[in-house]
């Protein structure tokens, strides 16, 4: 053993002892403290294989609201005080594996397809067109006849010369969720898009649609980018290939889930309110391990980290699980709503629905004189790889606790392989590694020690 080690391991037994006090520790101790019980003891990945266990969370699904009840349970066990918001949550089912192809010279090609998520059914028959391919949103806008009954190939891959993945699927996302709305305004009798994938694999990547706006709804699909890539050269070698798509997924009756809002009360500003949150919500095809079970774990686990620790917060800490992030915001919306009726004086918000690789850093939207006071705190994550404290938005859920007086943190975990696995069939725990998303429960648990110990407000 070097001494680093004997070092390390000396001052973290001594701090889960909890002798010396917490307060003639240093910053640099309390973080090495909060890294290494969270790599010790993989809390949040045991938490999360148990989630993934339960199956897919989709909104408005029995699962769903069984996990929200599952992390409440959870919750109470831990000395939270918790209760449930009732959510209105629209119900969408998938219903049998849905079905695409086309015909060449060599024979019949199958394609890995899903629906979007939103999506009317094709004909009970399916429906059979031939296509026409977009490449760019310039071009769908200089379209006049030319989709008329035809189906839409939108084929406009996340741009791959983008460092940060999510500027590429914010950049082309427009194909999924109007891509039907437009192409219907131009004729068009159905839509199938390139997966939203910032690789070329051959998994099916689903997500949200709208039809706001439509006079005439139709079904929309989302095939593998390399079916995309494939398709692509034979429509060049035959441009009046016909397409066959057949779906039977369905919106039903909306449907009362909940957002969980577990709290501990602060020890000194307790009516100050640190929230922090991800959505319990998942796509169907996988388990949402990534997005966002390791959101929902991040957050629950930092508050874990800090007690065990024997850190309590000045401030309330609210620990959020958001429901229906993906087809709407519908959690995040009466999270807001009800904390405004009862004036809950939120200072900060953080959030964590990027995924569970390793942290790279945070990003921060507040007041300047506050970046750059969060920016002082960059040294002490040096040591655990994080370095980008950049101001590119926080999250989707807490942004509509948006208030200019409001501090507001999203987590920025590596995100090159995010999108190979969003919203597909990979998104299970496999795909998540231990280490990785213990890094993530870790940084947000040193992040809300030192944004309450150093009197971070807006206020
Ligand atoms: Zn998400």
């Amino acid at each position: 053993m070097n001494k680093c080690f004997v070092f390390a391991f000396l001052l973290w037994t001594t701090i889960i002892l909890g002798q010396p006090k917490n307060d003639v520790l240093s910053d640099e101790e309390i973080l090495k403290g909060i890294y290494t019980t969270a790599l010790v003891k993989n809390q949040g990945y045991k938490w999360l294989e148990e989630l993934t266990e339960m199956g897919p969370r989709l909104t408005g699904s029995e699962n769903a609201t069984k996990a929200v009840y599952h992390f409440q349970k959870i919750a109470d066990s831990l000395g939270f005080k918790t209760f449930l918001q009732p959510v209105t949550v629209p119900q969408w089912v998938r219903g049998e594996a849905e079905e695409a192809n086309y015909k060449t010279t060599s024979g019949k090609i199958v394609l890995n397809s899903c629906a979007l998520g939103g999506s009317i059914a094709t004909p009970e028959k399916g429906l059979k067109a031939p296509l026409f391919e977009i490449t760019s949103f310039e071009q769908l806008d200089s379209l006049t006849t030319e989709l008329e009954g035809k189906i839409a190939f939108y084929n406009i891959p996340m741009n791959p010369a983008f460092i940060n993945t999510f500027f590429a699927y914010s950049n082309s996302a427009k194909q999924r969720y109007v891509g039907a709305l437009e192409a219907s305004k131009k004729g068009a009798v159905g839509v199938v898009i390139r997966s939203l994938s910032a690789t070329v694999n051959d998994l099916p990547h689903t997500g949200s649609m709208t039809y706001k706006g439509a006079d005439t709804k139709i079904p929309a699909m989302a095939i593998s980018t390399l079916d995309a890539e494939k398709l692509s050269t034979n429509l060049k070698d035959n441009p009046s290939l016909e397409f066959f798509m057949k779906m039977n997924c369905e919106s039903k009756d909306s449907v009362i889930s909940y957002n969980l809002v577990a709290e501990i009360e602060g020890a000194q500003n307790s009516e100050e309110v640190i929230v922090l949150g991800g959505h319990t919500d998942s796509w169907d095809l996988g388990t949402g391990a990534h997005d966002d079970g390791a959101g929902c774990v991040h957050s629950l686990e930092a508050i874990w980290l800090l007690k065990q620790l024997d850190i309590l917060p000045k401030r309330t800490v609210r620990v959020v699980f958001f429901m229906n992030e993906e087809f709407g915001l519908d959690g995040a919306k009466v999270y807001a709503k009800e904390s405004k009726k009862e004036n809950i004086n939120h200072v900060i918000a953080i959030e964590s629905d990027a995924g569970g690789f390793s942290p790279r850093g945070i990003s921060v939207v507040a007041p300047d004189s506050l970046v750059a006071r969060v920016r002082e705190f960059r040294s002490l994550f040096e040591p655990y790889g994080l370095h980008q404290f950049t101001e590119t938005g926080s999250g989707a859920d807490i942004s509509q606790l948006y208030s200019k007086d409001l501090v507001m943190l999203g987590l920025r975990p590596d995100n090159h392989r995010y999108f190979d696995i969003h919203h597909s069939a990979a998104d299970v725990i496999e795909s998540v590694s231990p280490r990785e998303l213990e890094m993530g429960s870790a940084t947000i648990a040193a992040f809300i020690y030192l944004l309450d110990k150093y009197d971070i407000s807006a206020k």
